[in-house]
């Protein structure tokens, strides 16, 4: 078998992660978790307090993002990919709604979105990886030899991040989740910079009446064919 690039892109929490490790694991690839960067760099702005009302206060943040360092380092208790800020493990704290409501504008600015792929290009070296984000089969990797475009119901997607949250102990809404999956869509899709599209050549899947399991057999037959 040989060694390809998988990516795969979508709506916000779609389970694109999800798929996305079971895969690199089921098949020993590494798996990158691009939407984690650009988490990072909102929450190294949100400490800063340089977003004020949306407006991201661009000329510190282009000063800081040489220094700004991200890392995925594995956790073997947790047998998962945890992000590291500068060094600090930030895998919880990105994945707030606080980040949530702001990545969306972060990921619009044109410097941010040069560096970060940048490094998402860096794997190519690797091969054998498996890639989730917006823009991976557009842009990124637009050879890629498998892409998935991954897609489901507002509702059934808020429904998802709404127990993830919950389940460690945040205190949120389902409304003001569904706010942010909607906004968030609009927001990824309407961008000047490498906007959320469907590449020409993505398989679209749908997974809103699907279960993990399902998923997760549908995506590795779809890898074993690309991979003969
Ligand atoms: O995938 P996740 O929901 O963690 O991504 C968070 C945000 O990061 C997205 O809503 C989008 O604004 C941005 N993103 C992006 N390009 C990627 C991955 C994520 O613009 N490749």
């Amino acid at each position: 078998m040989k060694k390809i690039i998988v990516a795969i892109d979508g709506y916000s929490s779609c389970g694109k992660s999800t798929m996305a490790k079971d895969l690199a694991k089921s098949v020993g690839y590494a798996y990158v978790d691009t939407g984690a960067m650009y988490r990072s760099v909102t929450l190294y702005c949100l400490r800063n307090n340089w977003i004020t009302n949306g407006v991201v206060d661009e000329e510190k943040l282009k000063e800081a993002l040489p220094s700004i360092r991200i890392d995925f380092k594995y956790n073997q208790e947790k047998k998962a990919n945890e992000t590291y800020l500068n060094g600090e493990n930030v895998e919880d704290e990105i994945r707030s709604l606080t980040v949530s409501n702001s990545v969306s504008v972060v990921s619009s600015i044109g410097f941010v979105r040069k560096a970060m792929v940048a490094l998402q290009q860096a794997y190519r070296e690797t091969r054998g990886v498996v890639m989730d984000g917006r823009d991976i089969g557009t842009v990124v990797y637009p050879d890629a030899e498998l892409k998935v475009f991954l897609t489901a119901s507002p509702e059934i997607r808020a429904q998802r991040r709404y127990d993830e949250l919950t389940a460690k102990g945040e205190k949120v809404s389902f409304d003001e989740i569904l706010e942010n999956v909607k906004q968030r869509d609009y927001m990824d899709q309407n961008r000047a910079e490498s906007p959320l599209r469907q590449a020409e050549d993505a398989i679209v899947l749908d997974n809103s009446h699907m279960t993990i399991a399902e998923q997760k057999a549908w995506l590795l037959e779809r890898f074993e064919e690309r991979a003969k």
